[in-house]
């Protein structure tokens, strides 16, 4: 049957068995339209970097010998829409059969769904070959249980599919999780290599979104685009993480630098999340690299890397097929506020605020404590509706795609899911960020303060957002800790906290 088949942007998997052997009879299809560059105002670099990884999958298909469309974003007969540009073609072309890989994003499934029950022709899905797991794996795990507890999936995961193990029931290095032991405070050493960059000139590309009046936030340097955008670039960022990075991953995993971006973090996101890089071939190279290294390198900086692929990232796309499409509406503190208007410039006098979000606007990057306990924290601690929240995180990352970004947004970060994915509330006040950062030392605000003028805004804001919620937190025994340090507070140390916490949340761009 002469067959269409489509290729969605974050769908560039080299190694998909689609593309093993090549027939008359199939036509592949890829699209850069505004259906997908629209849908929330994403950073230049993300635009940048899907395009640009497109145009190079499609180069490797045309070199592999198969026939493809491509619709770039300026093409005239770019309908930049999925459903118009589909149906036009199967009729024009005479297809016979329709066939997709399953998209990650829910709107995406269904409006595939959808457009395959009014084709008069065959259609068939396909895995995407990509995940360990498959979308209702994480459900069937969990049934009939209360809470969805990570760590038990993780175990599982690693039983499964015998990664880090001793033998099928023992870990490597005879404990399951050294979480406890990554968390340092980088202080200048150990050096840090200079990321495994790229100076790729993006400016032809550029043009193209500019001429079509995409909006979007950030800047980039147009000559000098730093994101991998093939699989050979994508492999080189995994080689270089093992060879430079891992060594000392799990320990800085929590750190902070006013001077460093990336720390001993991977990037790797964009490459995993676009698919040009599989998730067991990551883990693979990791283990692999560690096993020849075993001298040099500790088991609590590989473990605490394949918890983050193997157990988080599995496990955030379980959560996600679980609770969509109503996640996308929860807001179980019910927040109300605005996102200060300082997460589109970073001009604030908080200076861990400062620096998380000037890496976001400069490199569409930040690395997890920065999103958790810097921007996610205050985001939380001002009450802010989780849709605004939800709004940035999707835009400003590149490696955001809603089936992790809101996972982690409303659920990890802002508690709006009620408590799915995080226990507890992930809050602080300055201190947690001081112990991790160099950011209070040179801070307009004084991280010992609580009330006074120059007091580290997240100190009253921490304790008001506890006061504020007290029903809600009294039942959750994690909780009682943080809620009788709060009941031990006296009325008049309460009501200045409330006071200047309101003002900050009233007046955002004051401080
Ligand atoms: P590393 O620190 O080197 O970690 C290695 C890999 O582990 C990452 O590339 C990623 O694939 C995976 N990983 C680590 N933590 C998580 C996690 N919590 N959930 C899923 N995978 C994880 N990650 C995204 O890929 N897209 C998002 O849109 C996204 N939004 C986030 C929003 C918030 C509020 C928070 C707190 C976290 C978010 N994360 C997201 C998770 C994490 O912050 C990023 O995956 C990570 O910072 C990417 O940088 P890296 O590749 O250098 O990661
Ligand atoms: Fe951030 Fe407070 Fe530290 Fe300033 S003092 S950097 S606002 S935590």
């Amino acid at each position: 049957l002469k067959t269409l088949r489509l290729i969605l942007g974050d769908q560039l998997n080299h190694q998909h068995s689609w593309f093993n052997s090549e027939t008359d009879s199939t036509v592949y299809v890829m699209m850069e339209i505004r259906q997908e560059t629209d849908y929330v105002v994403h950073h230049i670099q993300k635009v940048l970097g899907f395009f640009s990884s497109m145009r190079n999958f499609a180069e490797f298909l045309k070199e592999r010998g198969h026939e493809l469309i491509y619709f770039k974003i300026n093409d005239k007969d770019n309908e930049q829409d999925l459903e118009k540009i589909l149906k036009r073609l199967i009729s024009e072309r005479k297809f016979e059969k329709f066939e997709y890989q399953f998209p990650d994003e829910y709107r995406l499934d269904k409006q595939l769904k959808k457009i395959c029950k009014e084709l008069t022709i065959e259609t068939e899905t396909f895995d995407t070959e990509h995940f360990f797991t498959e979308r209702g794996d994480l459900e069937k795990f969990f049934k009939g249980k209360k809470q969805l507890t990570m760590e038990y999936f993780y175990r599982d995961m690693r039983k499964k599919h015998n990664i880090l193990m001793v033998d099928s029931n023992n870990p490597e290095g005879g404990k399951w999780n050294f979480d406890k032991s990554n968390r340092k405070k980088w202080k200048g050493e150990p050096e840090i290599p200079h990321e495994r960059g790229f100076r790729k000139d993006v400016s032809a590309i550029l043009k193209e979104i500019n001429k079509a009046g995409i909006k979007t936030l950030g800047g980039v340097n147009e000559k000098s685009f730093n994101w991998p955008t093939s699989r050979e670039d994508a492999l080189s960022v995994l080689n270089y993480f093992c060879k430079n990075l891992l060594v000392h991953f799990g320990d800085f995993q929590d750190a902070m630098h006013t001077n460093e971006a990336y720390l001993f973090h991977s990037r790797l996101s964009f490459s995993l999340n676009t698919k040009m890089l599989n998730p067991r071939e990551v883990i693979d190279s990791v283990v692999d690299y560690y096993y020849e290294h075993k001298d040099e390198i500790d088991i609590s900086q590989v473990e605490g890397f394949v918890r983050q692929i193997l157990g988080w990232r599995e496990y955030m796309r379980g959560i996600y097929w679980k609770e969509m499409p109503g996640y996308r509406r929860s807001n179980k503190l019910r927040n109300q506020n605005d996102l200060p208007p300082f997460y589109w410039d970073a001009k604030t006098k908080m200076n861990c605020l400062h620096h998380s979000i000037k890496n976001s606007l400069e490199n569409a990057y930040a690395h997890h404590i920065q999103r958790l306990m810097v921007t996610g924290n205050y985001a939380l601690l001002t009450q802010t509706h989780p849709d605004e929240v939800d709004k940035w995180y999707l835009g400003i990352y590149i490696d955001a795609i809603e089936w992790v970004e809101i996972t982690n947004t409303r659920g990890m970060s802002q508690f709006a899911d009620g408590g799915i994915v995080a226990t507890k509330p992930y809050v602080s006040s300055g201190s947690y960020i001081n112990k991790m950062s160099n950011y209070c030392k040179d801070c307009h605000y004084n991280v010992h303060k609580k009330i006074e003028e120059d007091a580290c805004p997240f100190n009253s804001l921490y304790w008001n957002f506890l006061d504020s919620n007290r029903e809600k937190f009294s039942k959750n025994q994690r909780m009682n800790m943080m809620m009788s340090l709060l009941d031990k507070k006296d009325s008049e140390e309460m009501k200045s906290i409330r006071k200047r916490a309101a003002s900050i949340i009233e007046h955002p761009s004051d401080f």
